[in-house]
């Protein structure tokens, strides 16, 4: 047996049903008619560019997140970019990151010009202020925490540290709409805040969105100039841009979604609920902090032999992903030159492993996956 090659086993895999890592179809009839509904408004009013829905989107962010503004654009790649744009970074200029996330919050920064400057994680996988409290220098011009795998960072600390050194804070949002932490949204900690809602996050559209929130009002005003290349009054070029405009379409069906979004988010906590109950004894479960909601865009385990594990769970059925098995710093577009620190990091990045946690699975599934792993251990 190939099993018998990659684990000892106490028995034969038991394949009852293929988990998909995720599932986009939509296929509920009631959600179904009401996205379609959505849409057909946006084919009768006509405004495929810049439609109400994308300012009705616009309004309903920024009160959910406490915020004064938020500027609608195509991705969450693009939210990153504008908001280190819209505060001027150049060329010369540093910003402290984390080193594990999806490059696109590296991509954000440098895309500016400015050069990211990569900090350790701590072992929940958010960055470590002490390590951004020792890569503050000269040069440093903001701080981008993020959010990962829907858990906010340590907001007290970085809101501590921000203070201190008169630095603005970007949150990198992407994964985390809907967290909290001590009564507040992610979203509503930084100077400027950053989502995606592409169709893979939990508040997703079905293809490519994002966003960007403030208060203040001449960022505000930068970010709608800086989404339409660079322009005012949709004609006079005052700076370099490029065009990063919401669909409508997608807007309205981010509106529909949005009404939704906390029953997602109760179904993967209840999923990380009973993946805590059956696995925290065989690998290194995440586990809320005190006092806070975490959204579970990924459920990441933290695993001895990890490789071995992925691949004895394809056997058994379950799709697995590493998110992300680089860091941002050994990227070859980055390697040659990146600065920072990423010990911890690069020990926890050969352990981390995200099993499936979307909101179609039930409990035989839980039970499905959580039992392959237990297999996999030699446990019960
Ligand atoms: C998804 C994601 C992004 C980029 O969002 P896109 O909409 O895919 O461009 C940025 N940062 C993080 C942490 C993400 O997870």
């Amino acid at each position: 047996m190939r099993t018998r090659s990659i684990a000892p086993l106490s028995k034969e895999p038991i394949i009852t049903a293929q988990i998909p890592f995720l599932d986009l179809r939509i296929e509920d009839e009631s959600v179904r008619r009401e996205l379609l509904a959505a849409i057909d408004r946006v084919f009768c009013h006509g405004r495929i560019v810049m439609g109400p829905e994308v300012a009705e989107l616009e309004r309903a962010m920024a009160l959910r997140c406490q915020r004064v503004h938020a500027v609608g654009v195509n991705s969450g790649t693009d939210a990153v970019f504008l908001a280190c744009k819209s505060l001027g970074l150049k060329a010369g200029d540093e910003v402290i990151t984390t080193s594990l996330s999806w490059i696109a919050t590296a991509n954000g920064i440098a895309l500016t010009g400015a050069t990211p400057v990569f900090a350790d994680i701590r072992d929940d996988l958010n960055i470590d202020p002490a390590s951004v409290a020792r890569l503050i220098g000269p040069r440093t011009r903001a701080i981008l925490p993020v959010h990962y795998t829907g858990k906010i960072c340590d907001m007290d600390a970085l809101g501590r540290l921000a203070q201190e050194h008169h630095l603005p804070i970007i949150e990198d949002a992407a994964q985390a709409f809907g967290a909290v932490q001590h009564g507040r949204p992610a979203g509503s900690f930084g100077t400027l805040a950053c989502f995606s809602m592409n169709a893979m996050k939990v508040f997703a559209a079905v293809g490519e969105a994002g966003a960007v929130l403030t208060d203040d009002v001449g960022l505000y005003d930068r970010l709608v100039t800086l989404r339409y290349n660079g322009t005012i009054n949709r004609e006079t070029c005052v700076e370099v841009g490029l065009n990063a405009r919401m669909d409508t379409v997608q807007a309205a069906i981010l509106l529909c979604r949005l009404r939704r979004v906390d029953d997602l988010i109760q179904k993967r906590r209840q999923i990380a609920r009973w993946y805590q109950e059956r696995l925290a004894d065989v690998v290194t479960v995440p586990v809320d902090a005190d006092d806070t909601r975490d959204v579970y865009y990924t459920y990441t385990i933290q695993a001895d032999r990890r490789d071995e594990l992925k691949a004895y769970l394809e056997i058994c059925g379950v799709e697995t992903k590493i998110q992300h098995p680089i860091l941002m710093p050994q990227q070859p577009a980055y390697s040659q030159a990146a600065k920072g620190e990423w010990a911890n990091a690069q020990k926890l990045v050969s352990r981390i492993l995200c099993i499936p946690v979307h909101e179609k699975l039930g409990l035989p599934e839980v039970e499905q996956v959580s039992r392959c792993i237990r297999d996999f251990y030699g446990g019960r």
